[in-house]
């Protein structure tokens, strides 16, 4: 496989875990950091851009993508469809920006059947306590819908071990640090290292 110059994370965690939070407190504080924006067939939202939450594309052109092998990874959800489309993201790695897909376990998985140099980072709530008192929310749902919420929440977390590193989210803070530390160090492996900095590397043993 070719050595991309910036690397590919996915992020998972249970909904009320804080990822949100946290890849956007990244994305503020780290200039070489992007999110992937995903290809959809639904409609706009109020306050929704094209380029910014999704690309809205109609569904012959969504069509086109997946006989093109255009996508990644894709799903339809309901009635819509929903991608992420390899050329976004490999543009992005090949001008050295690390670049986040926030997807689910299984999303995951087919992420990393075609880019096994993908580092997946799952986040886990400090207790089921607390993931629970985030899904009631503002106490708006009702009792089986919060119990269905927390049964998919176990469900993710049961897959916590297919990635490369696990933060704890208690205090923010800290479960912070520990996402750039794996940001940063992952920027120092060799192979990368080589491919960035050949002209140095090539220069110092000349
Ligand atoms: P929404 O329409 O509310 O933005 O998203 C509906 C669902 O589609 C969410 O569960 C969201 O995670 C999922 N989704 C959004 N983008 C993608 C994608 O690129 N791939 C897959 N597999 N699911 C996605």
């Amino acid at each position: 496989m070719t050595q991309h110059k910036g690397n590919l994370f996915i992020l998972s965690a249970p909904s009320g875990a804080g990822k949100s939070s946290l890849y956007k407190a990244l994305l503020e504080a780290d200039s070489n950091v992007r999110i992937s924006v995903s290809h959809t067939t639904r409609a706009p939202r109020t306050g929704e851009q094209h380029g910014r939450e999704y690309f809205f594309i109609d569904s012959s052109s969504f069509l086109d993508m997946i006989a093109e092998d255009a996508f990644f990874e894709h799903a339809q959800v309901f009635d819509n469809y929903y991608g992420t489309s390899k050329k976004a993201i490999f543009d992005m790695l090949d001008q050295g920006l690390d670049v986040i897909l926030e997807i689910d376990w299984q999303g995951a998985r087919q992420v990393r059947a075609l880019y096994p140099d993908a580092i997946g980072i799952f986040i886990l709530p400090p207790s089921m306590k607390a993931l629970e008192a985030r899904l009631i929310g503002r106490g708006t749902d009702a009792e089986d819908v919060i119990a269905r919420r927390m049964a998919k929440a176990v469900n993710e977390i049961s897959h916590y071990d297919e990635y490369e590193y696990v933060i704890i989210n208690d205090d923010f803070e800290v479960a912070f640090e520990q996402l750039q530390a794996i940001f940063v160090a992952m920027r120092t492996r060799t192979p990368l290292i080589r491919e960035i900095h050949s002209d140095l590397i090539n220069d110092l043993l000349s």
